[in-house]
């Protein structure tokens, strides 16, 4: 019979990891199982600092941004003796199922845990919404929102003296961020691995907005793609355009969830628990998909890569 159940987060903090942190701990609780929580991530789990917790550690954590069990990254997890010595850590402390919240890396982590014979559940929780498995992950509502607020302020100055903005924004290999905000925005422009640079296409947009005498142009790029201190320079010398760049960073991963957020994190959260006491089902990955919640085997969700939302780049170059 499942007894004890334990909880991380791993790899870059997301706004809802502590909902759903919440929402696991409770949840489990609420069938009568002990909670664990594992600190930093899969780095505190081979170091074994592992604890046991009741519901008042779950209090007044449901708006908090990032994770109050922390998080860490541990490249060498990959290798096959430190997952197998994470595994006996959590075997020596009787855990008979981890839950992880945290993107496709955390996931690979405990696919390698699950082969050690350790039934695991993943949550995704990252804010750059890259995982295969789930159309939407749980911090990317907030991170979204987060850029709009950034883009709405510097739209205000942009405007003022006729500038045009290049905005990094993160998502290194998906592009969401910087699409979903492009439409939001309803921003001129939008660089990322789904929607790449046409620089004469970008140039003679600007050229034109110019003749025209446009306030401002607002152009979202997703990080490291591309020098934006160089495309400003190459965009004022083509178009005449006064050009400044922005780079949003680790501001996107902070800040109170929405309530979107929250809500994803406490259905994840709570189907985690359900398959966790279900004796019948192995290691699994939750994710959404049309508004239901559903899980996949983990072997299979590691596998998938995210798929884009259809229509999303002809919208935005209709609507630019
Ligand atoms: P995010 O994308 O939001 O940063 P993530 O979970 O993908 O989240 P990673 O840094 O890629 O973040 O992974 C988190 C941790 O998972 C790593 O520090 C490492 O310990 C483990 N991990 C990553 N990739 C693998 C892999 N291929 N095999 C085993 N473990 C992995």
């Amino acid at each position: 019979m499942i007894k004890k159940i334990a909880v991380l987060t791993s790899g870059g903090d997301a706004p809802g990891m502590n909902a759903c942190l919440r929402a696991v701990i409770r949840a489990g609780l609420y069938n009568g199982k002990d909670m664990y929580v594992v600190y930093d991530g899969l780095r505190g789990l081979v170091e074994g600092q592992i604890e046991q917790v009741n519901k008042d550690f779950t209090q007044d954590i449901i708006n908090r941004g990032g994770t109050i069990i922390r998080s860490a990254r541990l490249p060498e997890f990959k290798q096959p003796e430190v997952s197998e010595r994470a595994a006996n850590i959590l075997k020596d402390f009787e855990i008979d199922v981890l839950v992880g919240i945290g993107g496709d890396g955390t996931f690979r982590g405990l696919n390698d845990l699950a082969k050690n014979g350790i039934k695991v559940i993943g949550i995704p929780g990252t804010i750059d919404n890259d995982v295969g498995s789930t159309e939407q992950t749980i911090g990317f509502s907030t991170a979204l929102n987060t850029i709009c607020e950034c883009v709405d302020k510097l739209k205000d100055t942009s405007g003022s003296h006729q500038r045009c903005s290049l905005i990094e924004v993160m998502g290194r290999h998906c592009g969401d961020l910087a699409m979903y905000a492009a439409l939001a925005e309803g921003a001129e422009g939008v660089i990322c691995v789904e929607h790449p640079l046409k620089e004469e296409v970008l140039f003679r947009k600007l050229r034109k907005m110019k003749a025209q005498n446009k306030s401002h142009a607002i152009i979202l790029v997703s990080e490291n793609l591309l020098d934006i201190n160089e495309l400003a320079k190459k965009i004022e010398k083509e178009t005449g355009f006064d050009t400044r760049t922005e780079v949003l960073g680790r501001l996107q991963r902070g800040g109170s969830p929405t309530a979107e957020d929250r809500v994803l994190a406490a259905r994840m959260g709570a189907r985690s628990i359900s398959i966790a006491l279900d004796e019948k089902v192995g290691s699994r990955i939750i994710g959404i998909r049309a508004g239901k919640i559903i899980d996949l085997p983990i072997e299979e969700a590691v596998q998938m890569e995210h798929e884009h939302t259809h229509g999303l780049r002809d919208l935005i170059d209709m609507l630019q």
